[in-house]
């Protein structure tokens, strides 16, 4: 072999490392599980009855009520006042209705897949004696582990590189409302929805939990990103407020605060710092705006700039 024929070929594994591999493995895991639960589903005929299903757990009357009364007290008692029409809100607006049309099916399915896999690959984990159980212990219990699953991929998703690419897009948000629940990559829900999907098969195996208990939990979880300064008083030792949470957006300390309903797991772990009553509003987002933002001096149009954000971490790393 020449010098020139190896010059040529010598950049070929720098080149494979820029092309983001991890990315692109969770995009085909992800993959691997849809199909998993579509193949199910149209196998038993119930593809669209679940996907109904799914549409009224996670974009219930009661979460859209929601959302527009937490927009209003947000007029009335801003944490940071700001026009309604923000940068920050008119691009969350976006990714509300990306999460209404790609994402609430894809939870779905995630949820789908994932019990599918499980009940194929995994079945000795189900908790065959629960089902004797009282509901008022097991559902609690169920949702208290599922909760706990959901801390885990959280912390996962700060501690583990690929991972944190796809979580990014979230904490990138300098201007925190209601709307920033829904500012999420669609990727970055497969590893909560695979570890939440486990208590609920190892525990609730032959029962399911109520729709509107599922709904109650994301409305808590939807809560939490208000430009409020709600601590929710001594509720708010035991509940994410807003103001708990906006301390896990803060851009000098994002490793505490994780957790997503319960304050419990933080507590356990030692990474919670509650709020004082009247502690001064901090600023959120990534120092140095790494990644960009609508905020950014000359952004792009919304939509071009949720496209740039979507395909972020499937980019080359600087
Ligand atoms: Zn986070
Ligand atoms: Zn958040």
């Amino acid at each position: 072999m020449s010098a020139s024929q190896i010059e040529m070929r010598a950049p070929a594994r720098p080149q494979l490392r820029r092309l983001c591999l991890p990315s692109f493995a969770l995009a085909a895991v992800t993959a691997l599980i849809l199909w998993a639960a579509v193949a199910d589903l149209l196998q038993q005929g119930r593809l669209e009855t679940v996907l109904s299903a799914g549409w009224a757990e996670l974009a219930a009357p009661l979460l859209v009520a929601l959302v527009v009364v937490t927009g209003i007290c947000e007029r009335i008692w801003p944490a940071e006042p700001r026009p309604v029409l923000a940068r920050g809100h008119v691009q969350d607006a976006c990714y509300l209705a990306l999460h209404a049309i790609v994402v609430i099916p894809l939870m779905t399915l995630l949820s789908v897949g994932g019990a599918t896999l499980i009940g194929s690959h995994a079945r000795w984990i189900e908790l065959r004696s629960t089902a004797h159980w009282s509901g008022w212990l097991l559902v609690p219990l169920t949702i208290l582990a599922m909760d706990g699953a959901n801390w885990l991929a959280h912390y996962a998703d700060h501690r583990l590189d690929p991972l944190w690419r796809f979580h990014a897009l979230h904490h990138r948000q300098e201007e925190l409302s209601v709307l920033t629940s829904f500012r999420a990559h669609p990727l970055m829900h497969t590893t909560g929805f695979i570890l939440a999907t486990i208590p609920v098969v190892v525990l609730m195996p032959t029962r399911a939990i109520a729709p509107v208990l599922i709904t109650a939990y994301v409305c808590v979880g939807t809560l939490q990103h208000a430009n409020l300064r709600w601590t929710f008083g001594p509720v708010g030792r035991v509940i994410v407020s807003p103001a708990y949470h906006r301390l896990h957006h803060a851009t000098d300390n994002q490793a505490v605060n994780l957790g997503v309903v319960l304050t419990i797991w933080d507590v356990l772990a030692g990474y919670a710092r509650f709020p004082a009553r009247r502690a001064p509003v901090g600023r959120t987002g990534l120092d140095g705006r790494p990644v960009p933002v609508e905020q950014a001096a000359r952004p792009q149009p919304a939509l071009l700039l949720l496209a740039h954000q979507l395909a972020e971490p499937f980019r080359p790393q600087p």
